[in-house]
């Protein structure tokens, strides 16, 4: 294709004018159609996209429409594409950008903040203040892959160069899209929640960011780490991650069993990845005074929560939303350093193409998926022409 002379590429990574990308139509309607590659701008790179990972805010948006936002509304009909945990390689770099190299292995966090508002110089670009705020002459320069602009169930997207985290070449693809999950456990124990090595951590619930909680919590030197579920399998695997305790909430009651292995003090942090009804109030009785609360779910309702406990026990409690303060490099570098191994809740491989399939495993946890990653068929060509 005619590049602009400002954007850089290279004839390893030829980039051509067309792609093919997945659209959203009606609430779980999507369609595989054809779009322009967009081109990178000042402090932007164009991703070729090889390996995405399916999160449950996919779903959530491919079936209801929240948390994303196209155009100031829900994203139906409007030839948007989600997916958001994506992973590719830099084929082309917008100008003035010598961050980053062509060729070079990245994955991406999902949020680019406006970059002026309060939030957002102050790292926490999840939160910008200008959310959403990127079409027509409202546009802040905010962008969130899968949100509020194109994702990741495509063949290449356009990131701003914050965005990119190196991926080690000792890492597999399908491992790189866990890096930001891994990378949002870390932004809410250490960077909003100031956890130091030797505290105690309570995770609840055996799901993505929980089990990478688990394992975060575990590498940053947390002691004990504690892990409530109901499911045996998935307790397993927090085990191998890193848990020293496992409590099946099925048969034993977890509160109790908390204050039990605590000495009856309770914990100094509860992550709470469960979103059940009673998550606050239980995360409440685990937590021990002074102890802080990371909301890390969405639970379907507004549960009641007991305020006084709260006051009287000085509880913290905070939300996280994804990542933040460039958390996600951090949790890179323990992957590289294989502090923990994030693949062992990578379940199931599928080809960009079956991308409805890979969802319904995802979705109706077919086969007990836990992470569900699409690859692009260049990256298998790519690869095997390379061995
Ligand atoms: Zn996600
Ligand atoms: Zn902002």
């Amino acid at each position: 294709m005619p590049m602009p002379e400002n954007i850089k590429t290279s004839p390893d990574f030829p980039v051509p004018e067309t792609m093919n990308a997945w659209v959203l139509g009606g609430p779980g309607e999507l369609s595989m159609t054809t779009k322009p590659v967009p081109l990178p701008a000042k402090a932007e790179v164009l991703v070729r996209i090889d390996a995405v990972a399916i999160c449950a805010t996919d779903l959530e948006i491919i079936y209801h429409g929240p948390p994303a936002q196209i155009q100031g509304g829900d994203p139906f009909n409007k030839n948007f594409t989600p997916g958001h945990e994506y992973m590719g390689t830099v084929v082309a770099l917008g100008p003035g950008v010598d961050e980053y190299e062509v060729g070079e292995r990245v994955t991406v966090e999902i949020h680019a903040g406006c970059g002026q508002c309060k939030r957002c110089r102050q790292g926490m670009y999840t939160s910008c203040h200008n959310y959403g705020k990127n079409y027509g002459d409202v546009d802040k320069g905010h962008r969130a892959n899968g949100f509020t602009t194109d994702g990741g169930f495509a063949e290449y997207a356009v990131n701003n160069i914050n965005t990119l985290i190196h991926v080690d070449d000792s890492m597999s693809d399908e491992e790189a899209t866990l890096v930001v999950t891994a990378g949002t456990a870390m932004y809410g124990l250490t960077e909003l929640g100031g956890l130091v090595a030797g505290e105690s951590v309570v995770v609840t619930g055996p799901g993505p960011i929980g089990l990478l909680g688990v394992a975060v919590a575990k590498a940053l030197g947390a002691q004990p780490v504690i892990l409530t579920g109901t499911r045996d399998n998935r307790l397993e695997i927090g085990r191998k991650l890193g848990a020293d305790h496992v409590i099946n909430v099925r048969n034993e009651e977890p509160v109790e069993k908390v204050r039990e292995l605590t000495g009856g003090n309770g914990v100094d942090y509860v992550l709470e990845c469960a979103g059940a009804p009673n998550g606050v109030n239980e995360a409440a009785q685990m937590v021990n005074r002074g102890g802080k609360i990371c909301l890390a779910a969405f639970p379907g309702n507004s549960p009641e929560v007991d305020v006084a406990h709260l006051v009287r026990n000085n509880i913290y409690l905070y939300g996280i939303r994804g990542e933040g303060k460039s958390a996600t490099h951090r949790a890179e570098a323990f992957m590289r350093q294989k502090r923990f191994d994030s693949t062992l809740i990578h379940t199931h491989t599928f080809d960009m193409g079956d991308l409805k399939e890979a969802l319904r495993y995802a979705k109706d946890r077919v086969e007990d998926a836990i992470k569900v990653v699409v690859k692009n068929n260049h990256a298998v060509s790519k690869q095997e022409a390379a061995e």
